[in-house]
């Protein structure tokens, strides 16, 4: 920036001033110092978009998510002196519902990228289960994936390995400034949402739907608990339905961010790290063919080979066939030299 601000300057002196070393001379240091506070300014702008980057992100660590990420691992491990198939079934019905449908389909798959679209009413009903993963609320997390891609390992992605492999993992999440005190940049970065007043509300209310769906676990543990362990029964069926499973989609779904951009293949040459990770593809229902999504972040289809399993895509592509999905987006490519979308 200094160089293009400082050149009319410079130019006009010399024709007033004769030679360039006159002109040199002759501009006065208060002038090069307004020059240079110029500068200072305009490179801040430009910085403000960089804002969620480890740099300016890096804080003290946020004491009430740490607490209730310690309670839910607490959990997570007490629920494993409890199983059940009654309790493991509860934990595979909410985790698909999680991780699945809310954050893989709705979430990321259709509010973050529009890869598809559904009738409002479907929108807000899976972007309900969406907020049933401890992962916040619409909004802010599509403004942040947004800006990931925006960023991708470069300054002010909000989550690469570059800054550290556990910061990417979890660090931005219990030590990053995100959370609190980037409201109105990340409202930037998902207008479409932010006019959105059911979106608004889901984004308020996130914690309702899980709260909901932790009191109907009680519910229905302690009515299939033989009789007298009603409490055991509903509390243990609790820990594998929310404790437990949070956990293991929160786990999950940070990998898409931690591994996926440090270990595994690269079918596209994109201008991150991204990769393609088969065991966590495995986790999250395909979100882990995260090189193919790099490079075409709008395909609704993560997996590109019959090989590549991708539960979410099987989820729209049903969606699709039951007349509920329209405008499904898939990725072309030529096999014998894949690129990236928009790469001749
Ligand atoms: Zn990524
Ligand atoms: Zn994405």
């Amino acid at each position: 920036m200094t160089p293009t601000l400082l050149a009319p300057e410079t130019t006009s002196e010399s024709r007033t001033g004769g030679t360039a070393s006159a002109a040199s001379t002759a501009i006065s240091p208060e002038r090069i110092e307004a020059a240079r506070r110029l500068a200072a300014e305009v490179a801040q702008k430009v910085k403000q978009d960089l804002r969620m980057g480890r740099e300016h992100q890096q804080g003290r660590i946020n004491w009430i998510t740490a607490v209730v990420m310690a309670l839910f691992h607490a959990g997570a491990v007490a629920a494993l002196f409890f199983f059940s198939w009654k309790n493991l079934a509860a934990f595979a019905v909410t985790y698909f519902f999680a991780i699945n449908v809310g954050i893989g389909m709705a979430y990321h798959r259709l509010l973050t990228h529009r890869g598809y679209r559904v009738p409002r009413w479907l929108e807000y009903f899976i972007t309900a289960c969406g907020t049933m993963a401890l992962e916040g609320g619409p909004i802010f997390w599509v403004a942040t994936h947004r800006v990931h891609h925006q960023n991708s390992d470069h300054e002010g992605d909000p989550h690469t390995p570059r800054d550290g492999t556990w910061w990417s993992h979890a660090g931005w999440i219990v030590s990053g400034r995100a959370l609190h005190s980037e409201t109105a940049l990340l409202g930037r970065y998902a207008p479409d949402l932010t006019r959105d007043k059911g979106h608004v509300w889901l984004s308020k209310y996130h914690w309702v739907p899980l709260t909901a769906s932790g009191l109907l676990q009680i519910a229905i543990g302690a009515a299939l608990a033989p009789a007298g362990h009603a409490v055991l029964g509903g509390l243990s069926m609790l820990l594998w339905g929310t404790f437990l499973r949070v956990v293991v989609g929160l786990h999950a779904t940070w990998l898409v961010n931690s591994a996926t951009h440090l270990f595994g293949s690269r079918r596209f040459e994109t201008k991150d790290d991204s990769r393609n990770s088969w065991w966590v593809a495995l986790l999250t229902g395909g979100e882990g063919w995260h090189n193919n999504h790099h490079a075409h972040p709008v395909s609704a289809r993560h997996g590109l080979a019959w090989y590549e399993l991708d539960v979410n895509y099987y989820g729209i592509w049903l969606l699709s066939k039951l007349g509920l999905a329209q405008k499904v987006q898939v990725a072309k490519y030529d096999k014998s030299n894949p690129k990236p979308a928009g790469v001749l």
